[in-house]
């Protein structure tokens, strides 16, 4: 995989949600279709995160709203291609408990990790067909082949 393709505006939105659940992780899904290598996301779903409220170092996708994006997704030629989320005052990258977490293949992992300078590092990563994490480039344009 040569990159996910992130739209500034849809970047904003992504940022937007992230940081109204602080402190709590945000979680959501990306929306969109792959060619030429790149991953290039067309729409974003915020989720609910239904970890338990005391838990502010975890999320969980709403299922039901995941099957229903997914079938919506078929519908009109597209797929999930992967989640977002936050790991306030972390790092963008994919903790051990998300490694755990990371069973559905071809997938992409995109983490914001919200500073408390309002400065948020992002970082993604590509499952592809095994249990492990391949860092992806973000891009906000095509770029030039
Ligand atoms: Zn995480």
């Amino acid at each position: 995989m040569r990159g996910l393709l992130l739209s500034p505006a849809l970047a904003i939105r992504i940022e937007g949600h992230v940081r109204s659940e602080l402190p709590r992780e945000a979680c959501g899904l990306m929306i969109g279709q792959t060619g030429n290598g790149l991953l290039v996301v067309d729409r974003v779903m915020p989720s609910a995160n239904l970890a338990p409220v005391e838990c502010l170092d975890r999320f969980e996708i709403d299922s039901a709203l995941h099957l229903r994006e997914q079938a919506a997704a078929r519908e009109s030629g597209q797929e999930i291609l992967g989640i977002y989320h936050s790991h306030p005052n972390g790092l963008p990258e994919p903790s051990d408990r998300d490694l755990d977490g990371a069973w559905i293949p071809d997938f992409v992992w995109l983490i914001l990790a919200p500073g408390a300078d309002q400065t948020t590092r992002w970082g993604a990563f590509f499952r592809g067909k095994t249990a492990t994490f391949e860092p992806l480039e973000i891009f906000a344009k095509e770029p030039k082949t």
